[in-house]
């Protein structure tokens, strides 16, 4: 049975910005893709995906927690199944996808321009496949006192506890910063980064 996606969590790999995290000659053996960079990452701290989940997708990546990483060179990857829940978002794994873009260590994220184009490109893809608003989720209070966060698109930092209960979730309550960019401003602006997040190659 599928399950119900409504949200979408952009996230980092908190790496160096614009740099590739790539593991030698890609082609050659032992050389290792943005996303099994990223799996033995998550294997480390015991993310396990199911066996039925890994024979339907990606089963070369065992523990991989994201749906999709994209590459410094724009490139798109995918990870788990979009119908197999993530381990990327605490608490708000079951109704969501997640994107991990490669780069972000930075306060603030810097991301190639290719990065930004299939940002968008999958944002959108996302949003018409599950009817989801381009526009920051709804948080109502759901039973038990906890947080129900639903129907739109937000940065993994947005996802934190919002402790004055003013209804924004502020810097000051960021449990972290990825993914080091304003994904309500990004959305608000036609999709565009602003320039302090975009990662231009110096001339040599
Ligand atoms: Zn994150």
């Amino acid at each position: 049975m599928a399950r119900k996606i409504n949200l979408i969590v952009i996230h980092c790999s908190a790496t160096p910005s614009g740099k590739s995290i790539n593991r030698g000659e890609p082609g050659k053996p032992g050389s290792l893709t943005a996303p099994q960079v990223i799996d033995a990452w998550h294997a480390a701290r015991g993310f396990i995906r199911p066996q039925a989940a890994r024979l339907a997708a990606n089963s070369h990546l065992p523990s991989i927690g994201y749906h999709f990483v994209i590459d410094v060179t724009g490139e798109v990857w995918t990870g788990r199944g979009e119908d197999e829940v993530g381990a990327h978002a605490m608490s708000y794994n079951a109704n969501s996808v997640g994107i991990c873009l490669v780069g972000g260590t930075e306060r603030e994220g810097r991301y190639t321009p290719k990065q930004w184009a299939s940002l968008e490109q999958l944002v959108q893809m996302l949003c018409a496949k599950y009817a989801i608003p381009a526009r920051p989720p709804l948080r109502a209070l759901s039973g038990g006192g906890t947080w129900a966060i639903e129907r739109g698109v937000c940065g993994h930092r947005d996802l934190s506890p919002d402790k004055d209960g003013d209804g924004l979730v502020e810097a000051f309550e960021w449990l972290k910063t990825c993914p080091g960019f304003n994904v309500s401003d990004w959305l608000s602006t036609a999709m565009t980064p602003e320039p302090k997040n975009v990662f231009q190659v110096q001339p040599a």
